[in-house]
């Protein structure tokens, strides 16, 4: 059967791949560590674990909610987002404007709903390399073009206000920058926020995408701070992207997010009804009826937990003096590592003319010390991959030990 185009030019998920390849090694006897994991191996906080059991008792839980998530649910996420971030929507700046929530299918389905509600063919977007990569892959799918603005491991992955301005021209309808960022690890610095808000203070016809979903997962202060906050007028052309997947360790339930201006909800909300209607039921009333001043008590381990394997990844790096991939993590779960600097790069690049080698590297990695990490580019990110620290402390120590002993001496 024919396939459209449009699927046919999609990329093919690296991540899948590798994980495939994995599952194959693991099914020949072999042992894999798998550092490939975007979630949380931890079940959710017990009190929403049972909210959920006692929501199962309505007849509302298991019926459509209204296509943009039921209103109660929608006013509890506002709320939240003007206590956790010092936001008031009564303020001069923003009294003018209404504001509102649209619950939709996770995090992923949410961004899919936003370009579509935002970008017309041939409206360019600006992302931050390295980004996620279902940003250009959506991009894509609504016909507009992404514009890459790249940051550096020498910078701690801030991209220079400088350049993103360089990108900026009429044709530009929105920048994407997603901190706590995936796949580095990194939150923007408040500085930074500061200068991006007066840049977009300048650009009155550029809007905003913010992707929050790794907000509270920071594990060192200051925590993550945005544009907004310095100059909350911008809020009047962001879009705040947020959800339970992360934060709540609950990326199989299936909800996210937005925060908009209410002219853009109602729109999201009109192309949500057309696709896919409300999201779940039954997990929207569990979220509306959960204490949420609880998820503190789950994050705090979880903090503790992905600092300490951030450090010994410091740490290991460090001792055996590939301090040029080294650089500062603070949250969400991953630590980006740069190949491009270690002994055997230098062997690779003398092989071959090709730039990028970072899936060669990841496949030999885990065909000779059984560890899988995920190339990163489709991240926008040659020659590194993702580690993920979500990992048990011992068997991440003993991955990480065969890992730079490959860093090393190790040979592809
Ligand atoms: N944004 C970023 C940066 C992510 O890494 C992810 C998931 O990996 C999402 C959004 C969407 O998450 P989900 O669709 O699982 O809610």
């Amino acid at each position: 059967m024919e396939v459209s185009q449009k699927v046919l030019e999609l990329p093919p998920s690296v991540t899948l791949a590798l994980n495939a390849k994995a599952v194959a090694l693991q099914n020949e006897g072999k042992k894999v560590l798998n550092l490939t994991a975007g979630q949380l191996p931890f079940k959710p906080h017990n009190n929403f674990v049972e909210e959920i059991q006692a929501q199962l008792s309505f007849l509302k839980s298991f019926q459509y909610s209204p296509a943009g998530g039921f209103s109660e649910l929608s006013k509890k996420i506002l709320e939240s987002f003007s206590s956790s971030r010092g936001i008031d929507f009564g303020c001069d700046d923003l009294c003018e404007e209404s504001f509102s929530s649209v619950i939709s299918n996770g995090g992923k389905h949410s961004l899919y709903n936003i370009f579509g509600s935002m970008l017309n063919p041939g409206d360019e977007v600006i992302l931050m390399a390295p980004y996620w990569l279902t940003y250009p892959a959506m991009v894509n799918m609504w016909e507009g073009k992404s514009k890459v603005v790249h940051s550096h491991l020498y910078n701690n992955f801030e991209p220079e206000i400088s350049d993103i301005e360089k990108q900026i021209n009429s044709k530009t309808k929105v920048i994407v920058i997603n901190s706590p960022n995936n796949p580095t690890g990194v939150h923007y610095s408040s500085d930074w926020m500061k200068d991006f808000a007066e840049l977009m203070l300048k650009y009155p016809h550029v809007n905003i995408i913010s992707d929050e979903i790794y907000y509270e997962l920071y594990y060192y202060d200051p925590k993550p701070t945005y544009f907004y906050q310095f100059a909350p007028s911008l809020l009047k052309r962001t879009v705040v992207l947020d959800g339970i997947s992360k934060t709540m360790a609950s990326t199989g339930l299936r909800i996210g997010h937005i925060i908009a201006p209410e002219n853009f909800c109602k729109a999201v909300a009109k192309l949500q009804g057309q696709t896919t209607s409300g999201p779940n039921s039954l997990i929207q009333r569990a979220m509306e009826y959960f204490d949420w001043t609880k998820k503190d008590e789950f994050l705090t381990p979880v903090r503790d937990h992905l600092r300490t394997n951030a450090q010994l990844v410091q740490e290991k790096l460090r001792k055996a003096g590939l301090d040029t991939s080294w650089y500062q993590t603070r949250s969400a779960f991953y630590y980006l590592v740069d190949f491009s600097k270690m002994p055997f790069f230098t062997e690779l690049r003398k092989k071959s003319e090709k730039e990028d080698f970072a899936s060669l590297i990841c496949e030999t990695i885990l065909d000779q010390i059984g560890v899988a990490l995920v190339p990163t580019t489709d991240f926008g990110m040659p020659n590194c991959a993702r580690m993920s620290l979500v990992l048990d402390h011992s068997i991440f120590e003993v991955a990480l030990d065969k890992l730079i002993d490959f860093f090393i001496q190790g040979k592809v």
